[in-house]
């Protein structure tokens, strides 16, 4: 409120004329969505608005002796799509590390092997035999295409079956495998009819274990037969408790499950004294999940286990169990259980300030930093700092690409922008801030208006390497806080709130992102997008002058990479006296080239100007300062 009364945006230099209510560029494939009316420029799903669903009822058997992971599932597939499906593209994730197939990541020799055997097909009452069968069915890198003899046809279902095997990897973790020889993250193990959708049609992009997923909503029933003496961890909730863990873990999961206190669920005590597992344990253990877009699970036998829970909806008091399951050696995570507490707590009701959405969030102490629906695979961490940071962003996720049905394959940062910007709002509140203000900042910095540069629009499965990351975390990252202070808090959360509610459990593309926005806080920001999300405009703000006005100063800043920032200015007096004057990113609307802003101090008491602060990104910051001669 200060600058309404201090500081004034007096006049306008430079104007080149752009309108406001200017149209974003709609590639075809959107174009022909919008035709169809299954998008809306509402931000809402259109009335002809599908997707597919997939029904997963899964049997899997994992012996950590022999790393072979079989399983048996039934498929129930909703085609709700107007199209007949000729063919129906299935995914097998475990063949990135198969012999001869494309990959972007490194996997050692030792790791690669003959990918998925597959010991029965049947889809409808088909049987399939015979994978290399062009066009009828055929594997091609990490996909396997079948063209039924009866396509599936619009608003009809269809049943697959199918039972497979392979080797799952020791070393070379890719999001899943082995994390030592008695503890085991297991990701994408399960074979996963892709994606056909009202913009792209089939998704056809072969997993290359960089870009990320882009999975259908279903319903999940899976049963994980391991040898009785571990302890598994999974998606979903746990259906048979009872038949495996012992009556004193039982207890203090019960306990945990209404306790703000964290619970020792399995201590190193539990262990000596044979108490974490029934002497008659079954070894199966079985979780459903509704709705959800994946499923993970993760074993061990030595892990300790702390759980709390979270009031995560204060109008139904529903609360959700925070976990973390780690190896006793690794200290850093006796307090990764209250930092996922901690976690849960601030994204329900702070930022996005939305209820959690799902009964549980498990982190598992892992090889890697990644997400999957209730569940995170994150390796141990040096310092505290460290260990806060990653386990907001990789909880934070389960917004945005998991409640939301993310295309992170070809947006990613639709979802790890807001990764990003919820790691570097949430950690501050655990005492652990950003270096950078917002995680990533620098990178995207770096690489803006480079030759490296791509408009944030881009489909990232086209590029990868810096520009993917600076683009989708840090760009992305100070683009949300960018449009948050544009907003102000209040319409800010009502826009974010509308694309939520607009598109939970859906397939938003940018477009129904900007749109919900528009609408939700009743403005047309098509600008913003415009050079945002479209141009190569970059970060660069500079001071050009500071001018002698008799009791007043001017200072002319000049935005020289014509990216809309906000124009934050730290006033230095020649008294030591600090005052600031701050003006949204909306002063550069109109494309101007410069503004005045008027300090009302006279000139003689100025003793240094400094443009910026740590969570707006500028690429050149030597032209920033101002210094009194
Ligand atoms: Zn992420």
């Amino acid at each position: 409120m200060k600058m309404f009364f201090t500081f004034f945006v007096s006049c306008l230099l430079f104007f080149s004329g752009f309108s406001q209510s200017q149209q974003l560029f709609n590639n075809t494939n959107i174009k022909e969505a919008y035709e169809k009316g299954t998008r809306s420029p509402s931000g809402k799903p259109g009335k002809n608005y599908w997707e597919n669903h997939a029904d997963y009822n899964i049997q899997v058997n994992f012996d950590p002796a022999t790393r072979l992971l079989h399983g048996h599932e039934t498929i129930v597939y909703e085609n709700n799509s107007p199209d007949s499906l000729n063919e129906i593209i299935f995914r097998l994730y475990p063949d990135l590390y198969k012999k001869g197939v494309y990959r972007q990541s490194h996997i050692a020799e030792k790791d690669l092997g003959d990918g998925v055997q597959i010991e029965s097909f049947t889809i409808g009452n088909e049987q399939i035999r015979n994978f290399n069968d062009r066009p009828n069915a055929y594997r091609d890198n990490i996909l396997l295409i079948i063209k039924p003899s009866q396509a599936v046809l619009p608003h009809s279902k269809t049943n697959c079956e199918i039972s497979w095997n392979y080797k799952v990897n020791t070393g070379s973790p890719v999001r899943t495998g082995m994390v030592d020889s008695t503890s085991y993250f297991i990701a994408y193990f399960f074979p996963r009819i892709a994606v056909y959708d009202d913009v792209d049609g089939w998704d056809t992009w072969s997993y290359n274990g960089t870009q990320e997923f882009y999975n259908d909503f279903g319903n999940f029933n899976v049963e994980i037969n391991v040898p009785k003496k571990y302890v598994v961890w999974a998606t979903g909730n746990r259906e048979n408790s009872a038949d495996n863990l012992s009556e004193n873990v039982l207890n203090k999961f019960k306990e945990a499950s209404v306790s703000e206190k964290i619970i020792h669920l399995i201590d190193s005590t539990d262990y000596h004294r044979k108490d974490v597992l029934k002497n008659n344990a079954t070894g199966d253990w079985k979780f459903s999940a509704k709705n959800v877009t994946d499923f993970a699970f993760a074993l061990s036998d030595h892990y300790l286990w702390d759980a709390s829970s979270v009031v995560v909806d204060s109008s139904t008091g529903r609360r959700t169990l925070a976990e973390a399951a780690y190896n006793p050696i690794h200290k850093d995570y006796f307090d990764v259980g209250n930092q996922a507490h901690q976690t849960i707590f601030y994204t329900s009701h702070f930022y996005p300030d939305y209820p959690f959405p799902f009964n549980h969030e498990t982190v598992f102490d892992g090889t890697d930093q990644m997400e999957y629906p209730m569940m995170v695979n994150d390796n141990p961490t040096p310092t505290h700092k460290d260990a806060v940071q990653l386990t907001t962003h990789e909880i934070f996720h389960s917004y945005f690409p998991f409640f939301m049905g993310i295309n992170e394959t070809q947006y990613a940062w639709m979802d790890e922008g807001w990764a990003t910007i919820g790691e570097s709002v949430i950690s501050p509140k655990m005492g652990e801030p950003e270096d950078e203000g917002i995680f990533s900042k620098t990178r995207f910095e770096n690489i803006s208006g480079t030759n490296q540069d791509v408009p944030l629009i881009t489909n990232t499965k086209e590029y990868g390497g810096a520009p993917y990351l600076a683009n989708s975390y840090g760009k992305a990252g100070v683009c949300y806080y960018v449009l948050q202070d544009l907003l102000g808090d209040k319409l800010y959360f009502q826009a974010l709130h509308q694309y939520i509610n607009n598109w939970h459990g859906k397939h938003p593309t940018p477009y129904d992102f900007f749109y919900s926005f528009n609408n939700g806080s009743g403005q047309n920001l098509n600008w913003f997008w415009q050079r945002w999300f479209f141009g190569w405009q970059y970060p660069d703000l500079a001071i050009k002058k500071v001018e002698n006005k008799g009791n007043a100063a001017h200072v002319i800043v000049e935005n020289k990479g014509g990216l809309p920032l906000p124009v934050y200015l730290t006033i230095i007096s020649k008294d030591g006296k600090k005052s600031i004057e701050k003006i949204t990113a909306e002063v550069w609307k109109d494309e101007e080239k410069e503004k005045i802003f008027t300090i009302a101090k006279p000139y003689s008491s100025i003793a240094s100007i400094e443009l910026g602060n740590e969570f707006i990104p500028d690429k050149y910051k030597q032209n920033n300062s101002w210094k009194a001669k």
